[in-house]
């Protein structure tokens, strides 16, 4: 098997060797911030968005993050390099180090910086085909106002209670809805629904994360000629839609087909997210970064 290169505060180590402090406030308190990435082809996708996401992440919970963005960046494509892949998924971790056991951030020395490339698979390819089947949780979504979802932060607790009422009930993703009872998102995407040619996604302010693969396909949806809306919606409106669909950078684009067991359209993915699906595909593969700029481009 290859060998699996992380980057931890300064080094490329192996991934048995890649250890952090137990005082470490991201392992004490989920007190930092990260980001979820992805290298297509040997371009890594929307890089700078994801940057200043993580920067204004990192602003809202006074953490300085010890690196320009060029330095960043530097730091991901040398361990795709290191790594030698061409098509990931990196994790970029900044916590806030060493401190002591009390809740203070100010006694934690320098940040951790970690970065994580794997070759990742959000679920079975054959879902990718077949569609989801998801339900609605109770869990809601944290209040915009009490802790921001804007804030990608380390501690997703939020999140891990939907992913375990959805495991529970036998499924590998599920709704949040916020605190007024309208459609949320995901436990780690946004969600979209489309009737006729409209297709809607949930305003940020409803609670959910501004996605980056979700920005991209609202632009790629209005390009296209869609009525594309960010608008509140509920429950209903979910299990009337023609379409239902997730997005996000572990999960790209992924059809739902069933919703509390309410079938959508005709329980296959249906025509509009296959089309965004195959446009997203196309623009990844040409777009971003370039972790090799000295080699050929090689097709998908
Ligand atoms: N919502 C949540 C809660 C997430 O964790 C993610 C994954 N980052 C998303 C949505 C999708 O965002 P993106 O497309 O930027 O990965």
């Amino acid at each position: 098997m290859q060998e699996q290169w992380v980057y931890v505060n300064g080094e490329h180590v192996l991934k048995d060797d890649a250890k952090v402090s137990v005082y470490d406030h991201g392992f004490l308190y989920g007190d930092g911030v990260f980001e979820g990435i992805r290298v297509y082809n040997g371009n890594v996708y929307r890089l700078d968005e994801h940057l200043q996401r993580l920067y204004e992440s990192a602003q809202s919970i006074m953490l300085t993050i010890p690196h320009t963005k060029e330095e960043l960046t530097d730091i991901i494509v040398q361990t795709l390099q290191k790594n030698k892949y061409r098509d990931a998924y990196i994790r970029l971790v900044i916590s806030r180090g060493k401190g002591n056991l009390g809740l203070d951030p100010f006694t934690c020395g320098q940040p951790g910086v970690i970065v994580i490339a794997e070759q990742l698979a959000l679920f079975p390819k054959k879902l990718y085909e077949t569609g989801l089947e998801i339900i609605t949780v109770a869990s809601r979504r944290n209040r915009p106002d009490v802790l921001s979802p804007k804030v990608k932060s380390l501690n997703y607790l939020n999140n891990i209670l939907v992913k375990i009422e959805a495991s529970l009930a036998g499924v590998s993703e599920a709704l949040m809805l916020n605190d007024q009872g309208y459609v949320a998102e995901g436990s780690a995407d946004n969600v979209f629904i489309i009737k006729g040619n409209t297709i809607k996604t949930p305003p940020g302010y409803l609670g959910a994360l501004e996605g980056i693969t979700r920005n991209a396909i609202v632009e790629i949806a209005r390009a296209q000629g869609y009525n594309m809306v960010e608008e509140p919606f509920t429950r209903h409106d979910v299990y009337v839609a023609d379409e239902v669909f997730l997005t996000g950078t572990a999960a790209e684009v992924i059809a739902v087909v069933k919703v509390d067991g309410r079938v959508i359209g005709n329980g296959a993915p249906g025509e509009h997210t296959n089309k965004l699906l195959k446009s997203f595909r196309e623009k990844v593969v040409e777009e971003g970064v370039k972790v090799y700029p000295n080699q050929a481009v090689q097709a998908g």
